[in-house]
């Protein structure tokens, strides 16, 4: 394998390009016209235009992104996370093509793809599962039924849905028809598939998922876990590795579960298996995702390995260096993503230009990005302009340094999650682990932290104005003395 192609843009695409290079392999960067000037297409050694802006005629243009491979000799291609990174269609035209795709075959990825097919794949192998039902719901009487058998609050999902969509709550039977009706309709004009199922809503949740590695020889091993408890609509914001809460005994448990996940669907390369944790830290089967994750530098931190090169060495046939036994957690790291994202507006995306755009550098800190300052933000794509993340000692030494690590990241033009991240590291639940999914609804007030920082902006303004005034006081004294070397002595 000499060249690669990656298959995205942003922060991804750069990750990847900075393993291709550091492993002395040639890389081929795609883009759009959005992306012209984007950090990912100077770093590659070559770099092809896919089209316009729209993720469709561009990112996911697979007969495009196969052509230029092949004309460009491309040996294989890093598809990311998003895009195409888990349409098992690409992946087959990709060997069809004569190269290699860097994830798993497209098997797993399509049994792993539909939560429906996964639950099926899995249930031979005794893995917890939120209570629910295991085929679609068709039959909208029986579905009432059987919500009430599960018990209510229930979750209605998209056995196609993805990035927190196609997710409804019904708290009671009254709704149920209703709901469900609206959700197949939702789910099939979004997905393009209108399966959805049934599953116990966890009133009170942590998301902890394990980082899987296989090679193609039948070897595979876990990295311990994710917790990424810290959400908005149903979306991570702050992820970090280990969690608060998973004891030596749990984390075997959920590792081993892992494993049986990945093996059920004869899985290779990097694989993530998410599960929910309840209250009495039982755990459940929630999906898998077949492809690197975005907070993967969390497992890097605390396993001192490289994502992306495994996943390389794994594509080319080679077996995993290590055993389970070889591998142990090292200190504790913390991910925030910024995203060009307003928290104190509900989280929408704050579109702009980033006027100025200057990254924190201190020990122990990695930012990995697809911006410089002055580019505008494309509205096209996913919001996130980059992901920060800490390495410490412990947990408390990790909170400190995000702290410090936000407080020098200065970015100007846009509203981002920085802000939020300073809230949440100050928190006093996130800070002793006490925390679900539901962290935002419960303690994140948007009114009462505007009015904080509302609050802060003003004394701000009064100090700044005070000390305008003591040296306007002062420029008057020395202006107007006789013996301006005593004045100043004096002050
Ligand atoms: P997606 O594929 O859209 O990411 P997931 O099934 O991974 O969907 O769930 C995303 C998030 O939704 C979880 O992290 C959790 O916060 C919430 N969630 C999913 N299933 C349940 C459930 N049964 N009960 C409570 N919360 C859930």
């Amino acid at each position: 394998m000499k060249k690669i192609l990656v298959a995205n843009r942003g922060e991804i695409a750069v990750r990847i390009l900075r393993t291709i290079r550091k492993m002395g392999l040639k890389s081929v960067a795609v883009f759009s016209e959005a992306d012209r000037n984007a950090p990912h297409v100077l770093f590659a050694d070559e770099a092809v235009c896919l089209g316009p802006a729209a993720s469709s005629e561009s990112y996911l243009n697979i007969e495009k992104i196969i052509g230029f491979a092949v004309s460009l000799g491309v040996d294989a291609i890093h598809p990311g996370y998003g895009f195409l990174s888990e349409n098992a269609v690409f992946a087959k035209r990709v060997n069809d093509a004569g190269m290699i795709f860097i994830g798993p075959g497209p098997g797993a990825i399509a049994s792993m793809g539909s939560k429906l097919a996964a639950k099926e794949a899995v249930k031979k192998y005794g893995i917890p599962m939120v209570p629910g039902t295991d085929k679609a719901v068709n039959d909208l009487d029986e579905a009432t039924r059987l919500a009430s058998t599960i018990g209510y609050p229930i979750l209605i999902k998209a056995s196609a849905g993805g990035g927190g969509k196609g997710m409804r709550i019904v708290h009671s039977a009254d709704e149920c028809r209703s709901q469900i009706e609206r959700a197949i309709s939702e789910a099939q004009s979004a997905f393009g598939d209108g399966s959805v199922f049934m599953e116990k809503y966890i009133s009170s949740p942590r998301h902890i998922e394990v980082q899987v590695l296989a090679d193609h020889h039948g070897n595979m091993v876990h990295l311990f876990e994710r917790e990424c408890s810290i959400q908005r609509r149903h979306q991570k914001v702050i992820e970090e590795s280990p969690s608060a809460i998973v004891t030596p005994e749990l984390r075997k448990q959920m590792g081993e579960a892992a494993l049986m996940v990945a093996r059920s669907c004869g899985y290779t390369s990097t694989g993530t298996v998410e599960f929910l944790v309840d209250e009495n830290r039982k755990f459940y089967f929630l999906e898998m995702n077949t492809r690197l994750q975005v907070e993967h530098p969390v497992t890097e931190m605390i396993t001192g390995l490289d994502l992306v090169e495994e996943q390389i060495r794994i594509a080319r046939g080679e077996k995993l260096r290590f055993k389970q036994d070889d591998l142990a957690i090292k200190g504790h790291s913390i991910e925030l993503r910024v995203y060009a994202e307003d928290p104190a507006n509900d989280f929408l995306p704050s579109i702009g230009k980033l006027n100025r755009y200057t990254r924190p550098a201190m020990p122990g800190v990695r930012v990995d990005d697809g911006y410089e300052e002055g580019m505008t933000i494309p509205v096209y794509y996913d919001p996130l302009l980059a992901k920060l993340v800490v390495y410490g000692d412990d947990r408390t030494d990790a909170i400190a340094k995000m702290k410090e690590a936000i407080r020098q990241f200065r970015i100007d033009g846009v509203s981002t999650t920085l802000p939020f991240g300073s809230f949440v590291m100050e928190n006093h639940a996130f800070a002793e682990g006490d925390f679900d999914t539901h962290f935002v609804k419960k303690h994140f007030d948007t009114d009462a932290w505007n009015a904080g920082r509302e609050q802060k902006a003003r004394l701000a303004g009064i100090i700044a104005l005070r000390f305008y005034l003591d040296q306007l006081k002062k420029t008057v004294a020395v202006t107007h003395s006789s013996d301006n070397w005593r004045m100043r002595v004096r002050d």
